[in-house]
């Protein structure tokens, strides 16, 4: 149960006065729900102004506050011209103030003629005229605390000021409560960080206070470092079971090749794990391609040999028929029942599937999260093998391990490059496996940065291409989005390449399709009837199609590089060289046109992410939402890499020594946990 003193902050936001549904909607479109989602929303900048008794006191560019009183107005002959109030400053100097878009109204309201007011607001000279452009606050005028000298700027969307945001988090401040320190003295003190409490005020007045944000950031930290401990611990100390596999069954796999060296190591790793009695908590790092597939048949049918059960956990549908598919080749002529549960199973095929889990008939299973569904029940799980475990958060690993009276060996599987930093910051609690060597034979895929206004050239070059009995992704960031956006809709660029290539040649899927429209369209793409595959990103993960060597990714400056990586990676495949055309807009920042550059220039995945989290940690905002470090709220790329060894060992130290003790610490931490909403570690913190 959450502590009571935090209650006040996961309040719902439409339960302070003031928030109808009017404004509700903007402020869940930026995940503002509850009092703590404004308190951890900190604003980005910072207008200064500066106080002037007359405008000649102030440079044009300047933000300033002064005194002025309206002399005339000034219409322009149509009514979409702005519209002007000619005012003087106590010295005589002349200011025209200028408002845009029928709002002379409100501009003869805020300034009766005569009348002086208090003004703020960008001085500019039009010519060799004073202007400020729609004012941003006026006030009586003398009055010297209605206008801020500093105001914090927020991050905003339509519907949304700066104004209201600002009361909405004095709102949140208000309601802050004073909390126990879980910070250890000593560091507090060497770092100069404020106390929780004071540091929310400070991030919220303004967002260049280091101490402060530095200080928050660490809690964050914090919280997920001692969290995923707890979770490392708790596990650990459940009693598992040693499996040790003996060879019939792996030495029976028959393929057309050996293994490489990077393969026979991270077996003989997961292997020494799987032998202990203590569960195995394993993450299997590899490139695109590297072959962990195989390395975790062989885990499983390990498990098998012992005369266990092992599952494979997919995150979609496609993935789990895809892998069940690749299995059942792999495994014919083996005396291995290998069977599949996905949410679509009904009925008498998913009863004798369950029965057969529950007698032990079946070997291993493969399928998404219905695999572990309350009615699944197996006879002896020991092995649990998850692909593509970046879609899976903290909880949901729990969950994972906690079927059955002794929890079962894990292994996750990710394609996804994780830089060391990030790996510790959200995986922390996993032992890592890397395959750092691709199987022999491959040809690296080319790669292109090609500008969106040669999107002509690049339709020709896909119609040579398919011409030559190839066939090619055509990858859009979004679905259908609103007409002001700028980004390619899939739906609009698959009409057009219907258009010139034939309704049949060109297939569609999207993150919005039900899942066996979606599974209809990817069959007919491996069966080589969908020339090109127009998608957004859901082909991201794991989609194996020979076949396919022309990758091309619309706005791809709008992708982590992660996300480039891995799309890249579904070509390359086959025998066939293999070409990616980045598609950028035309216009560029420098870091979008280095991270472009990246990749062209390398293929290894792990420079890639770790060059790309050096890139961001200046802070540069992605159109998406990286996978991997979505986990933070109010940590910067830069503060982890900065802050996170720092909290890693002092997690650990607080786990391995006061571990959940009823002492001060453990409460304040317990808080902390609550806090940034880690608790699903809270049962594991031991107490009396
Ligand atoms: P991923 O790591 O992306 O899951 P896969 O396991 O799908 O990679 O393997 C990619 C391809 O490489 C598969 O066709 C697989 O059969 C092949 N492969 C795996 N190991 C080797 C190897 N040691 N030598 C040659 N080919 C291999
Ligand atoms: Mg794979």
């Amino acid at each position: 149960m959450r502590p009571e003193i935090l209650n006040p902050l996961f309040a719902a936001l439409t339960d302070l006065k003031g928030v109808g549904p009017q404004l509700a909607k903007p402020l869940t479109r930026l995940g503002l729900e509850r009092v703590i989602d404004v308190l951890f929303h900190l604003p980005t900048g910072l207008i200064s102004r500066v106080p002037v008794d007359r405008l000649d006191q102030a440079q044009a560019g300047q933000t300033i506050i002064v005194d002025v009183t309206a002399q005339d107005y000034r219409s322009g002959r149509s009514p979409r011209a702005p519209f002007g109030v000619e005012a003087v400053d106590r010295a005589g100097d002349h200011v025209r103030l200028v408002y845009f878009g029928r709002t002379s109204g409100l501009a003869r309201k805020l300034f009766p003629l005569g009348e002086a007011r208090r003004v703020s607001g960008r001085l500019d000279l039009y010519g060799d005229m004073r202007q400020i452009v729609h004012p941003d606050h006026v006030a009586e005028p003398g009055d010297e605390g209605a206008i801020a000298i500093h105001e914090p700027v927020y991050p905003l969307t339509e519907g949304l000021t700066n104004a209201r945001l600002s009361q909405l988090a004095a709102v949140a401040l208000d309601r802050r409560p004073e909390l126990a320190e879980w910070i250890d003295a000593p560091l507090l003190a060497s770092r100069n960080w404020p106390a929780w409490r004071e540091a929310m005020e400070r991030a919220h007045a303004s967002p260049r206070d280091e101490a402060a944000r530095d200080r928050l950031a660490y809690d964050e930290i914090f919280a997920s470092q001692v969290a995923l401990m707890l979770i490392r611990q708790g596990l650990r100390t459940r009693k598992g079971r040693g499996i040790r596999g003996d060879g019939r069954l792996t030495d029976a796999l028959k393929l057309p090749f050996g293994l490489t060296g990077a393969q026979e190591r991270v077996g003989r790793e997961i292997a020494g794990d799987m032998a202990q009695d203590v569960p195995m908590l394993r993450m299997l790092q590899g490139d695109v391609g590297s072959g962990k597939t195989l390395v975790a048949l062989r885990a499983m049918l390990a498990a098998v040999e012992a005369g266990t059960q092992a599952a494979l956990l997919a995150p979609t549908e496609i993935l789990a028929r895809q892998h069940h598919a690749t299995l059942q080749a792999m495994l014919a002529g083996l005396p291995v029942n290998l069977a599949i549960l996905t949410g679509r199973d009904k009925g008498k095929v998913r009863e004798s599937t369950l029965m057969g889990l529950a007698d032990g008939s079946i070997d291993i299973l493969v399928g998404t999260h219905a695999i572990f569904q309350e009615a699944v029940q197996y006879r002896d799980l020991s092995l649990v093998v998850v692909d593509e475990q970046h879609r899976f958060g903290v909880a949901q690993r729990l969950m994972l391990t906690g079927k059955g009276a002794r929890p079962p060996h894990l292994l996750v599987m990710t394609a996804t490059p994780i830089p060391r930093t990030l790996q510790l910051a959200n995986h922390g609690e996993m032992d890592v496996s890397r395959i750092d060597e691709m199987p022999p034979g491959r040809t690296p895929v080319d790669t292109r940065v090609v500008s969106v206004d040669r999107l002509d050239e690049v339709v020709s070059g896909l119609e040579r291409h398919l011409a030559g009995g190839a066939q090619a992704y055509w990858v859009c960031p979004l679905v259908a989005e609103s007409e002001t956006s700028e980004l390619a809709a899939a739906e609009d660029r698959a009409a057009l390449l219907r258009e010139r290539f034939g309704d049949t040649r060109v297939g569609l899927v999207h993150g919005r399709m039900k899942g066996p429209d979606k599974d209809a369209v990817m069959a007919r793409f491996q069966a080589g009837e969908i020339g090109v595959l127009v998608a957004t990103t859901v082909i991201e993960v794991g989609v194996d199609v020979p076949a396919a060597s022309l990758m091309i990714v619309e706005h791809a400056e709008n992708f982590g590089l992660a996300q480039l990586h891995q799309l890249r990676g579904r070509v390359g495949r086959g025998t066939a060289k293999s070409v990616c055309l980045l598609l950028r807009s035309q216009t560029l920042s420098e870091t979008a046109r280095e991270r472009l550059a990246l990749m062209r220039e390398t293929n290894d995945g792990f420079v890639i992410a770790e060059k790309d989290l050096e890139l961001r940690g200046g802070g540069e905002l992605l159109g998406l939402k990286q996978s991997g470090d979505a986990d933070y709220r109010l940590a910067t790329p830069e503060q982890l890499v900065r802050l996170l060894p720092v909290a890693h060992d002092d997690a650990r130290l607080f786990v391995e020594r006061d571990g959940g003790m009823d002492g001060p610490r453990g409460e304040a931490v317990r808080l902390c946990l609550y806090l940034f909403e880690r608790d699903a570690a809270v049962p594991l913190l031991r107490s009396g």
